[in-house]
């Protein structure tokens, strides 16, 4: 292996990153590129990543910082990676708008210089236990006077006479990607990104966001359709615990990395929920709770500049997701509710659980609000009329105000 202190490796380190969707936007493009630009320069910023220079060209983003130079600037307190070069490669996992990314290793544009490069990955490829490789080259600079497959079969020249790797063309250990633009950018392993669509191309949204596994799943499918999404949760304390409103904190935060800054609205609907029990049949408790919620939402989104309310709902799941109940609850808000987890089963929604990092958050124990409240036989099929009937007998609009006024902000 090469020596770490060698001066090569104070060259630049770059990162190429593929964006995806946002190709296909014609004359938007340039709008979309922007955002992708300003998101991942803040990104950066806020996790405290070294100094580093972010170029778009040509549908792919470069990012380049020189080691020796990096890290010495302050570490804002918000910051959610580790410092140096990792929390550059945190910001790109969390990048809403690429396909994929790498670590690259830049070379001159000529075959001595690819061979070279292309040798230095298989060894480094074979230190992390590979076998095997192929090569894959993209010549997009196309004076590059060899074709895409002459530089495939000569790049490894080196690395087959040595017998560092074997090729396999079929099922590789490794991929190595030569990339032929202005400079030759040559990698492996390759990330795959969050795709989607960049954070801030799209209005803004208020995500209700209870402890449970599907609404941050739900607020993260928006963020990826351009949306900025702030967060409202609601509780009842003393009946609900600390811990419970903590759980809503953790989720928030490690959904906020994907962003580019939101608010976290902490609503106490106590008095609500209080209400409820007194001047409620049970069976219809969990619903008019539901209608409470979205009412508040409605008022807060109103005034936090959100467009339309996020939930984590998906049509079957609970007695209070039925379709007619969705109706119910929709009935109660003037902007849409988007659901877009309405067609999605929990196994899906468990993986992107686990992808986004807020699964083993959600699985802690502490019970939320609605747990608290549930009846033992739920109304299943609801409807719209009888329900404002109900609701009108609360006599809650004013508690309901009240409480959206009492909200406690916090920036995540
Ligand atoms: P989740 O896993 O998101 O809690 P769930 O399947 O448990 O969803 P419900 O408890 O019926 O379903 O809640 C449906 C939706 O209502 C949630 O996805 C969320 O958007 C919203 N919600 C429920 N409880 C709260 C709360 N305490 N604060 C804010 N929003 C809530
Ligand atoms: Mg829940």
């Amino acid at each position: 292996m090469s020596d770490p202190h060698a001066p090569q490796d104070l060259a630049p380190v770059t990162y190429l990153a593929k964006i995806g969707e946002l190709m296909l936007k014609g004359k938007n493009r340039k709008f979309f590129e922007r955002q992708l630009t300003e998101n991942v320069r803040a990104m950066l910023s806020r996790a405290a990543a070294p100094a580093v220079s972010v170029r778009l060209i040509a549908g792919r983003l470069y990012l380049e910082y020189r080691p020796g130079a990096a890290m010495q600037g302050f570490f804002p307190e918000n910051s959610f990676a580790p410092p140096g070069e990792a929390a550059v490669e945190v910001v790109l996992a969390h990048l809403i708008g690429i396909t994929g990314w790498a670590r690259a290793q830049v070379c001159g544009k000529d075959m001595a210089a690819i061979g070279g490069a292309a040798y230095r990955q298989a060894l480094e490829a074979r230190a992390a236990g590979a076998s095997s490789f192929k090569i894959e080259t993209r010549r997009a600079d196309k004076a590059f006077p060899l074709t895409s497959y002459q530089v495939s079969a000569q790049a490894p020249e080196r690395i087959v006479e040595e017998g560092v790797l074997r090729v396999d063309v079929h099922a590789p250990d490794t991929v190595i990607h030569i990339e032929i633009r202005d400079r030759v950018f040559v990698y492996r392993d390759a990330h795959r990104g969050c795709r989607g669509l960049p954070v801030g191309t799209a209005p803004k949204a208020l995500l209700l966001l209870s402890g449970g596994i599907d609404s941050p799943v739900a607020g993260y499918r928006m963020m990826r359709r351009g949306m900025s999404v702030d967060y409202l949760y609601f509780h009842a304390a003393p009946y609900t615990s600390e811990e419970a409103r903590q759980k809503v904190v953790d989720i928030a935060s490690a959904l906020a990395k994907f962003g580019i800054g939101a608010k976290l609205h902490v609503v106490s609907f106590t008095a609500v929920q209080t209400r409820i029990r007194e001047r409620t049949a049970e069976r219809f408790s969990t619903l008019l709770l539901r209608v409470c919620m979205m009412k508040a939402a409605n008022l807060i989104a109103r005034q936090a500049g959100a467009a339309c309310l996020v939930t984590g709902e998906s049509l079957g799941q609970v007695a209070s997701q039925t379709l007619e109940n969705l109706c119910v609850t929709q009935a109660a808000a003037d902007i849409p509710v988007l659901r877009p987890l309405v067609g999605m089963d929990k196994e899906e929604i468990i993986e992107t659980a686990r992808f986004i990092g807020t699964y083993d958050t959600s699985i802690l124990p502490y019970e939320d609000c609605c747990v608290l409240f549930a009846p033992e036989h739920p109304v299943l099929r609801a409807e719209v009329g009888e329900v404002r009937r109900l609701y009108a007998r609360l006599d809650a609009d004013s508690l309901i105000r009240v409480a959206a006024a009492g909200r406690e902000v916090t920036d995540m």
